[in-house]
């Protein structure tokens, strides 16, 4: 059997659970018609209204004042999300509730830096941006996710997480990252934000 794939779909299982009472976004999405969304959803709730510029299909190797793009990031020094090419590629192999989760990960990057968020270590950022992620995601308002934009956004959290538990740039497992931004799009639907904070 194959362990990763058994773990995504157990992941999946849960996810579509929660998914149920979800309603959908229909067809396939633009990027810039998820950026809109993604921004509506963040100011629901973001106070901070932190808005950072977005550049789409960025080249790994490129160089930011943030040091060379090796993977989509939020630069605080410039205040812009670099969402990479390959990203794209990603999203594009996944769907447009794929890209909306990159997207939305990295503006919980802006939202962590503007609300002065002081984590542990790198893990304990990533999972809460993941999360937040999820929140974003499912209080953008007039867009509904079905089943299979749950999965799709399951499965690309899974397939970025990582098993460098030891790594101090360990940005989480494949279950935990998966588990996190569920916990965010169910926090949307239920208790609230407050489900995203790091004890
Ligand atoms: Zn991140």
């Amino acid at each position: 059997m194959n362990l990763g794939k058994f773990l995504t779909r157990a992941s999946i299982a849960l996810i579509t659970t929660l998914a149920a009472n979800i309603p959908l976004m229909a067809s396939e999405l633009g990027p810039e018609v998820v950026l809109k969304a993604v921004q509506l959803g963040l100011r629901q709730v973001d106070s901070t209204r932190s808005n950072p510029k977005v550049r789409w299909n960025v080249p790994n190797g490129v160089s930011s004042p943030c040091g060379r793009i090796s993977g989509s990031l939020y630069c605080p020094r410039n205040n812009t999300v670099y969402i990479t090419q390959q990203h794209m590629r990603m999203a594009n192999q996944y769907g447009d509730a794929a890209l909306a989760y990159i997207l939305s990960h990295e503006y919980a990057h802006a939202a962590q830096t503007i609300g002065g968020f002081r984590p542990r270590n790198i893990t304990q950022i990533e999972l809460q941006a993941d999360c937040l992620a999820g929140f974003y995601m499912g209080a953008m308002p007039n867009v509904t996710f079905d089943r299979q934009d749950i999965e799709q956004i399951a499965e690309i959290a899974y397939q970025v997480g990582d098993y460098e538990v030891n790594n101090r740039q360990h940005h989480g497992t494949p279950q935990e990252r998966a588990q996190a931004v569920l916990l965010g799009f169910q926090a949307s639907q239920q208790n609230g934000i407050v489900a995203c904070r790091v004890q």
